[in-house]
């Protein structure tokens, strides 16, 4: 059985996305109001009610072109329980806390998290173009301006001071929310450190505004001598339509190894059937699944949960059923410790 087809997925489009909008525009457009995201989805009132209280302190956002992707009428829908505040976030969960990670503790210069050998990852803003209910950064400190790159030198010299690291990671927030002139200034940056060799990005952008592969973007990322890496963030097939798959065609066709990390969630992912079909997608479109992450312990969002023995359960399930390159590394972050650790 399949879950949801992108054909189908393109005649309904009650969100008012347009593929002809720039991203920004589309990152601009995006729904913040719980009651208009009810209306466009058919939803009764009461969730609105509730999502308003739930999501106080981290609001909704959802871009139209995510929304479309969604079915109507059903509060069940699998991308819609990723970013509609629910009810269960205001309670608090033994274990649960507001930063589950611990990335308070390796913050080595302003922006720069330095916790695994070789790779350095620079958070180089807190915006998203979508807010993700499970986000383990949900309570992080952002600054709210992303920072001119003036301010980024200490960490630059950070970088260039230290000869074991091989690989730049850019993370967030989604980094690809910042602009194309910017991120290709700090890449050329990068590029002029010498033991520096890769640059990787962290990003949901390119699945919830596929437009936002850009030429301008290409242009940066394939413009300098430094090896790009583009992990995306899909949890659910139903989140890849047409003009996903497109998107994800046109990084590879330029030459850039895409990754897919995929958080494991209850009632979105917690099947074999719907991981299997996620990742056969994946590598249907060439993209390689590369992480199932254990849901961090973040406060409010203990609901999205699964338990670590069915976890392995369905990774094994995974095994039996698809080539071996097909199954992601089923991992858990874990503070203090020098890489994601195998469960
Ligand atoms: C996950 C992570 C990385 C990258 O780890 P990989 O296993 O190489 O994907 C690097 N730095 C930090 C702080 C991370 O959390
Ligand atoms: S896109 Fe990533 S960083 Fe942003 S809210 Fe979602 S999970 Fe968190």
């Amino acid at each position: 059985m399949t879950i949801s087809t992108s054909a189908t997925n393109s005649r309904h489009d009650p969100a008012g996305a347009t593929a002809n909008i720039s991203w920004q525009q589309a990152v601009r457009n995006a729904v913040r109001d719980p009651g208009e995201l009810c209306r466009l989805l058919a939803l009764p009132d009461e969730y609105a009610a509730v999502a308003m209280r739930a999501g106080a302190s981290f609001p909704l956002f959802a871009p139209r072109e995510f929304i479309a992707r969604m079915r109507p009428g059903d509060p069940r829908d699998p991308l819609l329980l990723q970013v509609l505040p629910a009810v269960s976030e205001l309670e608090t969960s033994e274990g649960f806390t507001p930063d589950p990670v611990n990335d308070g503790a390796a913050a080595v210069g302003p922006g720069l998290l330095h916790k695994y050998q070789g790779r350095a990852l620079m958070v180089t803003t807190g915006a998203c173009a979508v807010h993700c209910r499970y986000c383990f950064r949900r309570h992080y400190p952002y600054g709210s301006a992303p920072r001119s790159l003036d301010e980024w030198q200490p960490a630059l010299e950070e970088l260039a001071a230290d000869c074991s690291i091989h690989e730049v990671l850019l993370s967030g927030g989604d980094p690809l929310s910042l602009t194309d002139r910017w991120l290709g200034r700090l890449a050329e940056q990068l590029a002029g450190i010498e033991h520096i060799r890769r640059l990787r990005i962290h990003t949901r952008l390119p699945i919830v505004v596929p437009q936002r592969i850009c030429e301008e973007l290409l242009n940066w990322l394939c413009g300098t001598r430094l090896v790009p890496v583009v992990v995306v963030h899909v949890n659910h097939p139903a989140e890849i339509d047409s003009a996903v798959a497109k998107a994800l065609g046109r990084l590879i066709d330029a030459g850039v190894p895409v990754l897919n990390q995929a958080v494991l969630l209850r009632d979105i992912n917690d099947s074999a059937d719907v991981l299997a079909e996620l990742c056969e997608r994946l590598v249907d479109l060439r993209v390689m699944p590369y992480y199932l992450h254990q849901l961090d312990r973040v406060s409010g969002a203990a609901h999205f949960e699964v338990p670590v023995d069915v976890g392995r359960r369905l990774v094994a399930q995974l095994h039996a059923r698809l080539p071996g390159y097909a199954v992601p590394r089923y991992v858990q972050e874990v503070a203090g410790r020098t890489s994601k650790v195998p469960l």
